[in-house]
């Protein structure tokens, strides 16, 4: 894998939020990134649930696509450990914040010139962050992301929506009105998917069981009504991923290090598509603010500008 580690881009002290523009511009202005237009793909959820785990099967996909540029075999091309964004077996926090990935990829579609760019999010939900460090974080990687993954475990169930709906209300404070609306794609993933016989694993599934739980009918309690209008009026797009489980080795194990051979096949190859849904050039979303596509260089602007509207 090329060189590359996470950097905390917004800190979280006490409470307070900073957000570290230095080192946010030493990547977004570098001459041969600032006039790409950028891609920002953005996990959030809660923590211990497999976010960063994901992130570095999705930095194996990145550097096979864009910089080896042959994404054949690309699971397993990168041995035995798997590098990336900090993870670890056990239970103790171990992201705070929101963290950049250094390395930024490159894609030219024909003309075009794309950039990509990942974040992880701290734990949401975890004891040491209150509800307003949670919708801080949440909203902000979500305005600034195209698309945000929402990491949920076994089951999509109704307070993931509530929460959904609180962090997206306070996201929504730091835009001016608009006829835009102020979110682009929403990825609901459901890991150790539980319910297998009703919706199968992958996007069929996902989307099946999501228009399902989304739908909004005549007779139903106005604050389900009202959850469900708030969700898809925010978003542009909105999908869902089922996940298998993928083995009892990759949660219990103490030196499990990302070995392939002790993850379930089922779940490498939905693995490899849900990455391939997100990440393969002919499906990457630029992301848009008020009708216009972004430049990286210009995304620096919207981070301080939306971490000023939140934090106040
Ligand atoms: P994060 O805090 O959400 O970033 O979680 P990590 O990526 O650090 O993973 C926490 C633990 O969950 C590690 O032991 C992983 O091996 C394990 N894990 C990763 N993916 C999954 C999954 O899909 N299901 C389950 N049950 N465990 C997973």
């Amino acid at each position: 894998m090329e060189d590359g580690k996470a950097l905390k881009i917004v800190n979280i002290d006490n409470h307070k939020f900073e957000l570290d523009e230095k080192l946010l511009a030493s990547v977004l202005n570098r001459p041969e990134i600032k006039n790409r237009k950028i891609v920002v793909i953005s996990i959030a959820g809660a923590f211990r649930k497999g976010k960063s785990f994901l992130l570095g099967f999705f930095l194996r996909y990145l550097n096979a696509q864009y910089v080896r540029k042959d994404a054949t075999n690309w699971m397993e091309n990168g041995g035995d450990v798997l590098e990336g964004f900090s993870w670890k077996n056990g239970c103790t926090r171990d992201t705070t914040g929101i963290l950049m990935w250094s390395q930024i990829f490159l894609h030219n579609k024909g003309k075009e010139k794309i950039a990509i760019m990942l974040l992880d999010t701290q734990g949401v939900f975890d004891n040491q962050s209150t509800m307003r460090d949670c919708s801080f974080i949440f909203a902000l990687s979500t305005l600034i992301s195209s698309v945000q993954i929402y990491n949920i475990s076994s089951n999509l169930q109704e307070n993931d929506l509530q929460h959904l709906q609180l962090f997206t209300e306070y996201g929504k404070m730091a835009l001016e009105k608009s006829a835009f609306k102020p979110f682009q794609k929403l990825q609901f993933l459901i890991r150790d998917w539980a319910c297998a016989y009703n919706y199968k694993y992958g996007a069929e599934g996902g989307k099946a069981m999501l228009d399902n739980y989304l739908k909004i009918s005549e007779n139903q309690h106005k604050e389900l009504k009202g959850v469900r209008e708030h969700i898809k009026s925010c978003f542009y797009e909105i999908e869902c991923f089922l996940m298998p489980h993928p083995g009892l080795k990759v949660c219990t194990k103490q030196d499990f290090t990302g070995q392939l051979d002790l993850i379930e096949n089922d779940f490498k190859l939905h693995l490899n598509d849900l990455i391939v849904s997100l990440l393969a050039p002919e499906n990457l979303r630029i992301k848009v603010m008020n009708g216009q596509q972004i430049l990286a260089g210009e995304l620096i602007t919207y981070w301080k500008s939306y971490v000023h509207a939140l934090a106040s």
